[in-house]
């Protein structure tokens, strides 16, 4: 039995645990993620939280569900936006091994979150499917054959970006019309405050709660642009299944904790806009594993690479 140390770095929190290799929480706990010179901050409080765990157990290797762009061949953080300010260039597992003298692993949060779904999560037994995460953007990974597909320079799946209109909205990357413009959480709230301005209506302090429970009351115009939002979610989905044909399309992220409603609205419409010869195998499924997902992902990144 091997007991890997796990972190999961978010620009709020760093979640930490203790996972074995039959995907056993031995503990779990969550610390803020430091506000300054991440570089350094963040690898010294993981090599604390270990030492903490050594008293205890023994550990053999650290796995790391992380934030930003990662290079999981050398352990380091390539690119992070300023949610983890100073964070870009930290070098988490040369740190840790010599420090430690443990292996280290590092991978980006959204893979992470998709290998811990097929570990012990909705894709257990799936060699093949595609996660994606449904929050402020829209993040992808792809599993083939039971292996995260990375591309070349490890930076495939970002389906976030596909551009799903030409000559579209601006997105934050610097082109038009990407999915994540029309499909996120954050464009629902975008739609329905235009549609709102367009119509002459008040509104305030509007979240996708709110514009979800506006749908369920049977609100006319909620309704009509979360119908919209649909369309342009299937888009995607559609889009994806006929390049990848992966058979499970996985769920999370903020609007999939609308659960059944939502998963059925998604089914039914990507059955009717996708090739047949397709959508008669493929299932969109709604994550489970939640806030675990990084670090389940992590011990399983880890113990497949000691
Ligand atoms: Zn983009």
């Amino acid at each position: 039995m091997k007991n890997i140390a796990c972190f999961d770095v978010g620009g709020t929190f760093i979640k930490y645990a203790l996972i074995n290799s039959e995907g056993e929480i031995i503990l779990k706990d969550k610390y803020p993620s430091p506000r300054e010179n991440c570089k350094v901050n963040i690898p010294k409080t993981m090599v604390e939280k270990v030492k903490e765990m050594q008293e205890s157990y023994e550990i053999h290797g650290v796995g790391i569900s992380t934030a930003g762009q990662v290079d999981s061949e050398k352990g380091e953080i390539v690119f992070a936006t300023e949610n983890l300010p100073g964070y870009t260039g930290a070098k988490l597992a040369e740190y840790i091994n010599k420090e430690l003298g443990l292996k280290a692993f590092v991978e980006n949060d959204v893979n992470a979150a998709a290998l811990g779904e097929m570990w012990k999560g909705a894709a257990q037994g799936k060699k093949s499917f595609v996660c994606i995460t449904l929050g402020t953007g829209i993040g992808g990974a792809i599993v083939a054959d039971g292996k995260l597909f990375k591309g070349i320079s490890g930076s495939a799946g970002e389906v976030g970006h596909m551009i799903v209109n030409e000559r579209g909205e601006k997105c934050n990357c610097g082109m038009e019309g990407c999915y994540e413009r029309y499909a996120s959480t954050s464009a629902l709230i975008r739609q329905y405050e235009a549609a709102c301005k367009e119509e002459g209506i008040e509104y305030s302090d509007i979240n996708g709660e709110k514009i979800m429970e506006l749908v369920h009351k049977g609100d006319v115009l909620a309704n009509k642009v979360y119908e919209e939002f649909l369309y342009h979610v299937v888009t995607g989905l559609v889009s994806i299944t006929h390049i990848l044909d992966p058979g499970t399309i996985v769920i999370g992220g903020g609007i999939s904790a609308q659960g059944e409603s939502f998963f059925q609205a998604i089914n039914k419409r990507f059955k009717e806009r996708a090739m047949k010869s397709y959508s008669d195998h493929t299932e969109i499924i709604q994550a489970v594993l939640k806030n675990d997902a990084g670090i389940y992902g992590a011990a399983y990144f880890a113990l497949n690479s000691l």
